[in-house]
């Protein structure tokens, strides 16, 4: 999608440092981090946010988190938190479905 920066790094438009890449999803560190290790998996095609998923594309959603059990195991994450916000009032800033993952360190409440 035009003017989406997730749609721009995902095509290699934007620089980003990827963790994980595969048909259906990409994974990069965020660029303010919140925790020692924070990423985003956000899937390839272009969903606004949690609201606009439905049965149609919701085999990504099962894929990403699949993706997250496998690459946190690979970065040693024993413990990590899944947040991923809906809505400006929930803190969405960026209109591209993504899954932050925070671990490394004993999490605060309210992070992300
Ligand atoms: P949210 O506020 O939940 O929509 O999350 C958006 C996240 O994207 C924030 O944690 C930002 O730090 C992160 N972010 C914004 N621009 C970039 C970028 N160019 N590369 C990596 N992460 C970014
Ligand atoms: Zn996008």
């Amino acid at each position: 999608m035009e003017d989406c920066l997730f749609c721009k790094i995902i095509a290699g438009e934007i620089p980003s440092n990827k963790v994980y890449e595969d048909a259906l999803c990409y994974a990069f560190y965020d660029i303010a981090p919140q925790a020692p290790t924070h990423f985003l998996v956000v899937p390839k095609k272009h969903i606004s946010g949690v609201s606009e998923i439905c049965e149609e594309n919701a085999a990504v959603v099962a894929h990403i988190f699949s993706v997250i059990s496998k690459v946190t195991k690979e970065l040693g994450l024993a413990s990590y938190r899944v947040v991923s916000n809906c809505g400006e009032d929930a803190g969405q800033t960026v209109f591209h479905l993504h899954f932050h993952v925070l671990g490394g360190a004993r999490l605060a409440d309210g992070m992300c």
